[in-house]
């Protein structure tokens, strides 16, 4: 097992109250930095001070943009022990990403540790609230200080990690979404299915078009026809139909997400239908029409499960379970975030201690 050198900060910060805490803005005391050279591989192994860093203005990610990232989350449990929700899949996950991207592969044992250790070394910045976390941002970069086009040979791996407040700090609510007739996302063949920063960048300029009608964010259709649904960009998206849940299968631009894996096997021990398969936008248009259309959710680590009260797709907008939120949404999102937090049993072994507090 590779060392991992620690240089503690000087000053250790505090975490602020709960209702400053947002998303994404503040940060711990230490970060974990790994380095990778085409002659030894991935190397240094190191937690240092959260803080800037030094790439060169030729680095190849500012260029070419070969760059990937995980999002995961670390809780608080009420008897005050520090957990995190599925690593280990995660990480295989970054792996995937690393591996469309032609990144070199990490060792996760190497990344699992140093991912514990590092939140050993910042706990006190677990707040404890309910529904709020430590949110765990991984990324890899290229960075050969190099303005031609080529595969990197050079990579710095960051973890580093940030305390965020509650999703619904102000009540679980349905968003209005966008179902996307113009833009695209992804097409299946190019980088759909990885965490990557250029699906984000692809998807900005439809999210701001989006935001100026009122809804917060689109659903992608797929690229060739714009007729069977991808997923939302942020979040995969689930249909209930005629109590059966259904999501669209992994067809290689679509994310295979951790919460949609996590709907589907909870809501099959529960005994209910779930299914992965093709399905077109048309298809719930008229599931919506005949009656048959029970409700619409995303999921993501952020959200983990945001119910959707109104679709708007060509100017034809229909309002789903009256706007409401579904029971089976409902029921997901209390039972997930309950497992997440150490408030029911982890039959399915999906959350590992990291620490006491
Ligand atoms: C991260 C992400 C999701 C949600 O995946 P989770 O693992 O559930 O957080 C969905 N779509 C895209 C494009 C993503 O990047």
């Amino acid at each position: 097992m590779t060392d991992i050198a620690v240089t503690l900060a000087d000053k250790r910060g505090t975490l602020p109250t709960d209702d400053k805490l947002g998303f994404g803005k503040i940060f711990t005391d230490h970060m974990f930095v790994m380095d990778y050279a085409s002659d030894k591989g991935w190397h240094d192994a190191r937690i240092i001070p959260y803080g800037d860093f030094n790439i060169s203005p030729a680095a190849m990610v500012l260029h070419y943009g070969q760059a990937i990232f995980e999002g995961m989350k670390a809780f608080r449990t009420e008897d005050n022990r520090v957990v995190m929700y599925r690593p280990v899949d995660h990480l295989n996950r970054f792996n995937n990403s690393a591996d469309i991207l032609s990144i070199p592969q990490m060792d996760v044992d190497v990344v699992h540790t140093a991912l514990k250790k590092l939140i050993e070394l910042d706990k006190h910045w677990v707040p404890k609230a309910l529904g709020t976390s430590l949110y765990i941002r991984p990324f890899v970069i290229s960075v050969d200080p190099y303005v031609g086009v080529k595969v990197a040979s050079q990579y710095t791996l960051f973890i580093i990690l940030s305390p965020v407040g509650a999703y619904y700090a102000s009540g679980f609510k349905p968003v209005k979404i966008k179902v996307e007739d113009h833009y695209v996302r992804a097409v299946k063949g190019g980088l759909g299915e990885a965490k990557t920063a250029a699906n984000y960048a692809a998807s900005l300029k439809a999210g701001e078009v989006a935001k100026k009608d009122g809804y917060t964010q689109v659903l992608w259709l797929d690229a060739l026809e714009q007729k069977y649904i991808e997923e939302v960009g942020t979040m995969n998206i689930f249909f209930k139909i005629d109590d059966e849940i259904i999501t669209p299968e992994l067809n290689g631009s679509i994310l295979n997400g951790m919460t949609r894996r996590s709907v589907l096997a909870v809501a099959k021990d529960w005994g209910m239908k779930a299914t992965e398969r093709r399905i077109s936008i048309e298809e719930v248009y008229e599931a919506h029409a005949n009656g048959h259309l029970q409700e619409v959710f995303g999921s993501g680590t952020a959200a983990v499960i945001s119910p959707v009260g109104e679709l708007c797709w060509k100017g034809k907008k229909i309002s789903i379970n009256n706007g409401a939120i579904g029971e089976t949404s409902h029921k997901l999102f209390d039972y997930i975030t309950s497992l997440q937090q150490g408030r029911v049993a982890d039959k399915f072994g999906w959350v590992e201690e990291v620490t006491k507090l």
